[in-house]
Parts: C-alpha cells; sequence; structure tokens
C-alpha cells in the first residue's frame, strides 16, 4: 500500500517531478517498488512522516489495474485551517460538504473554467481534488495505491476517462507528460500533466 506522487516538497516550496515518485509506510512495499520503476528507496528523515519510505523512480508511465468506477473520485473543493469548506462538482454541493442540509443546492461557482481558476487562485474559489485508487499491474499483491492530485488539466479529461471505467476492471496507463508551450505575450512555459489513459478491460 503507498501513494503516487507527481511532485515533492523542497523545503516548503511544491516542486513538480518528470518521473513518479511513490510514498509508502512500508518498507518492502517501496522496495518492490524500486525493483520494478527504478529509484531507490530514501527513509523520510521526519520522524512524524505517514509514509516515510520515499522512492523517486525513473518512470513516466506505470501500468494499473482500476477495480471499479467508484476508484476514481472528483471533485472540487476549497479547503480553510480545520477542513473543507466549499465542496462541489462545480455547480452544486455535493458529500462531503461541511454544511450537509446545502448538499445538492447550487453553490454559485462561475461556469467557466478561467472563471474558476482565477477564483481558486484567489483563495475564493475550490480547485479540483481528484483521487484514484488503483493496484499495481505488475504487483496487484502490494495491494492498493492513491493518486491524489489537484490538475485543471485532468478535469477536461474527466468525462473520457469516467465513460472509460464503465468497463472496470480495466488496464490504465497512468503518465505524467510534459507540456511546453510559448505564450502569445513570447513566454516560455512548460509544466507536468498527470494523464490516466484506460487501455481496456483486466
Ligand atoms: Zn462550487
Amino acid at each position: 500500500m503507498g501513494k503516487l506522487k507527481g511532485g515533492k516538497l523542497v523545503g516548503r516550496r511544491p516542486v513538480a517531478l518528470s518521473e513518479w515518485r511513490f510514498v509508502s509506510d512500508d518498507e518492502d512495499v517501496a522496495e518492490r517498488v524500486s525493483a520494478l520503476f527504478g529509484g531507490r528507496v530514501v527513509v523520510s528523515p521526519d520522524d512524524e512522516a505517514r509514509d516515510p519510505f520515499d522512492v523517486e523512480t525513473t518512470t513516466a508511465a506505470v501500468e494499473v489495474v482500476i477495480e471499479s468506477a467508484d476508484a476514481l473520485r472528483s471533485r472540487m473543493a476549497l479547503y480553510g485551517q480545520a477542513g473543507p469548506i466549499h465542496v462541489c462538482d462545480g455547480a452544486y454541493y455535493v458529500t462531503g460538504h461541511p454544511a450537509e442540509d446545502k448538499v445538492g443546492q447550487a453553490c454559485g461557482c462561475p461556469r467557466s473554467l478561467a472563471d474558476r481558476k482565477a477564483d481558486s487562485k484567489a483563495g475564493t474559489g475550490p480547485r479540483p481534488d481528484i483521487s484514484l485508487k488503483f493496484r499495481l499491474a505488475d504487483a496487484p499483491d502490494l495491494g492498493y495505491f492513491l493518486f491524489t492530485t489537484g490538475s485543471w488539466s485532468l478535469v477536461n479529461d474527466l468525462a473520457e476517462i469516467e465513460r472509460g471505467l464503465e468497463a472496470a476492471p480495466v488496464r490504465a496507463v497512468l503518465r505524467l507528460e510534459l507540456v511546453e508551450y510559448t505564450t502569445k505575450k513570447g513566454r516560455e512555459v512548460s509544466y507536468t500533466r498527470p494523464v490516466i489513459e484506460i487501455k481496456g478491460t483486466a
């Protein structure tokens, strides 16, 4: 059991990675991951770390099995200091929103993605809160892994991924993809985005 990550913290600053990173609370799991995907097991110096065994692999694509459609959870969430304060699907409050009586009511988020991003950046609106539970195709005995992301670019892919998951259990590839482009003003932009590619029934 463990978690899959597309980034890490350097000091307090989050840094995107171009190859997948795994963390686990189980040293044997971390050793197996390292043997499968490269990289070595590093033990976190933080005594409080929940998943102290850390592997920065040398692979940007991991084959997985997704067992059911509910293995993918997607919602929009804004967190305050004490936990979530706005949990919705972009239009209505959903289960998980702190005021339970408001679930099902319109949440007031703007319709356009650009406006939602702006609100999120300003700290007044929620951002994507997407999680996927899966097993490794080459080592299903290692149990479940969880991938959690706030990626805006994955939001655009969700409808297609959900359609693919209707055939679950499915095989899929989780990929970190490098996106590079030059803006109209000539600024060069590069970032990595996660991609979930459904390959067919497992
Ligand atoms: Zn909302």
